[in-house]
């Protein structure tokens, strides 16, 4: 089976749904920043000429990127993949497309995980809820459980805590809407292939992984 993961941003220590899926489909999870690093480590050509670009501060074009995809696909044509991290654009959803096809490989299916309303409203709260040491600023808190408590000071130290800009309640929200803004061109481009399966991300990874299966089954009949 082959599957595409579009997913919302990693927030803190939350672990994502995609193990869970990856195990339930019986498939490999393979992300585009590993296909790379793998790339660049072996010192292929395609990695060659992606650390040269990295390292020129240049964008990788988007022939370069599906060429690191289809290198995976031929390589593992039986084994299938949940794929992460890629596409990234409607162009790359194309492309991706286009060579999956002339691979004899298309996709099965592409989850579509939406963060739920309160499902996001609890990542605000945990990421704006980040605090950094104004003494040493390697010393960083995060709210990892709720209720989501602040600290008053440094736990290592005992400096005084701060918000930086970033982790700002505006910040943080524009940053999900400008993930969402990114991601759904390349969701209408496989709903118009009737290949999006829509699932909302609340409750446990484990929970959203069922539900999706589930959607995905009534998704096909
Ligand atoms: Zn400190």
């Amino acid at each position: 089976m082959r599957v595409v993961l579009l997913e919302p941003p990693p927030s803190g220590q939350r672990e994502s749904s995609a193990a869970s899926l990856a195990e339930a489909l019986a498939v490999p999870r393979i992300s585009l920043g590993d296909l790379m690093r793998a790339h660049i480590s072996q010192g292929t050509e395609l990695g060659t000429q992606s650390a040269e670009m990295i390292n020129s501060g240049r964008l990788l074009p988007d022939a370069l990127i599906t060429a690191v995809v289809g290198d995976y696909v031929v390589r593992a044509t039986d084994a299938g993949f949940l794929l992460e991290g890629h596409p990234r654009s409607a162009a790359q959803a194309l492309a991706l497309d286009e060579l999956l096809r002339e691979l004899g490989q298309p996709l099965d299916c592409v989850f579509y995980l939406r963060l739920a309303e309160e499902e996001l409203e609890r990542r605000v709260l945990s990421l704006t809820g980040r605090r950094v040491c104004r003494e040493d600023g390697t010393h960083v808190f995060e709210p990892s459980q709720e209720p989501y408590v602040v600290p008053a000071a440094c736990g290592v130290c005992g400096g005084e805590l701060y918000q930086r800009a970033v982790d700002g309640d505006n910040s943080v929200r524009g940053r999900f809407r400008s993930f969402e803004a990114m991601q759904e061109p390349i969701a209408q481009h496989y709903a118009r292939q009737d290949l999006l399966v829509t699932v909302e991300v609340v409750g446990s990874p484990h929970d959203v992984a069922a539900r999706a299966l589930a959607a995905l089954r009534e998704h096909r009949r």
